[in-house]
């Protein structure tokens, strides 16, 4: 490992990337242990770079955007993480008043921001859920009736063979949670989204009424990393199932299942990426007994 950080200090900078980074500054979880190397690229070809070098080295790496849906081991980790935090411009695309192109690490609040200032409608949704672009179009993120594929136009993607493919929507293959940045090495550099216009003061409104409702039903002041477990079939909740089976404030070290929201875990203070993975299995294990589902994660443990 400390060839890969020699590499990446003299193509990054000694500011850009060190050894033995806590990931819990990192996630939301605010739990996990700490990244072998830690880099931050400041724009598109040094994270291309980055990778590069991971990849002729060997070395295991992870592309982390906002870190809201990711939780990492306790102790120190093997993994070089690459954060994508600094691809973060938003712009209208060059082609296309209807269309916005955003960075990788652009969050998913910022765009939506950007959008409602230049009246482009269509992604109100979004505006709460605290991931980056990149992490949404890999989750697939959505909510309130919306979802990354529905405003999806084009994404920049580094394929494994080192090359970068402008790809449309049916490439992405985005299902619920799901998109081919899932199943494949591939690193989204950017992507461009539809929009279309109406007031800003009535795209407003809307989001703030999907944040009201968030901050209503959502343990919005503890860390967590939001629904850890996938809605097992459309119209079936893992939080109604898991409240079925009497798991509401069920705890592990300093994990707990919500009482307010039972499908988030969240971290009440000192909880460990352990503590957190025993809480999961414990509730994976009696929903299983008691009711037959299996619940599928949602969250990515690296
Ligand atoms: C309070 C709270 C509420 C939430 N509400 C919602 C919700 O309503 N709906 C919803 O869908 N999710 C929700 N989430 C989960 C999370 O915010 C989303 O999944 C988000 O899209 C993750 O983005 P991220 O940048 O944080 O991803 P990360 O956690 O950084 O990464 C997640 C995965 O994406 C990969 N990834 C990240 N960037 C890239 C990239 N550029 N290229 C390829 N792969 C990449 C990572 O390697 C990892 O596998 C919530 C989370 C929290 C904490």
């Amino acid at each position: 490992m400390n060839g890969v950080l020699d590499a990446l200090v003299q193509k990054l900078g000694a500011g850009s990337c060190w050894a033995g980074e806590p990931m819990s500054r990192h996630t939301t979880f605010m739990a996990g242990g700490k990244a072998a190397v830690y880099a931050r690229p400041a724009n598109e070809s040094e994270l291309l770079e980055a990778i590069a070098i991971c990849k002729e080295a060997g070395v295991k790496y992870f592309i982390l955007g906002k870190g809201s849906n990711t939780l990492f081991p306790d102790g120190e980790s093997d993994v070089a993480v690459i954060s994508t935090e600094k691809l973060n411009d938003i712009s209208l695309a060059p082609d296309n008043p209807l269309r916005i192109k955003a960075g990788a690490g652009a969050l998913l609040k910022h765009i939506a921001d950007f959008a409602r200032k230049k009246g482009l409608a269509g992604f109100e949704f979004a505006c709460g859920i605290p991931g980056s672009l990149g992490g949404a179009l890999r989750m697939n993120a959505g909510a309130h009736g919306g979802e990354i594929s529905h405003v999806f136009h084009s994404a920049r993607i580094l394929i494994q063979d080192g090359s970068v493919k402008t790809i449309g929507s049916s490439a992405m293959d985005f299902s619920y949670r799901h998109s081919v940045l899932a199943d494949r090495p591939y690193t989204a550099l950017s992507a461009e989204l539809n929009f279309t216009e109406d007031d800003p003061e009535a795209i407003k409104a809307r989001m703030d009424e999907i944040l009201e409702k968030r901050n209503a039903s959502q343990p919005l002041g503890f860390p967590s990393a939001g629904s850890v477990f996938k809605r097992p079939a459309p119209n079936v909740f893992a939080a109604k199932l898991i409240e079925d089976c009497g798991l509401k404030g069920r705890r592990v070290g300093g994990a707990e299942v919500s009482r307010k929201h039972s499908g988030f875990i969240i971290n009440t203070g000192g909880a460990t990426a352990a503590d957190i993975t025993e809480l999961i299995a414990i509730v994976r294990e009696t929903v299983f007994e008691k009711t037959g589902v299996m619940l599928e994660l949602e969250i990515v443990i690296v």
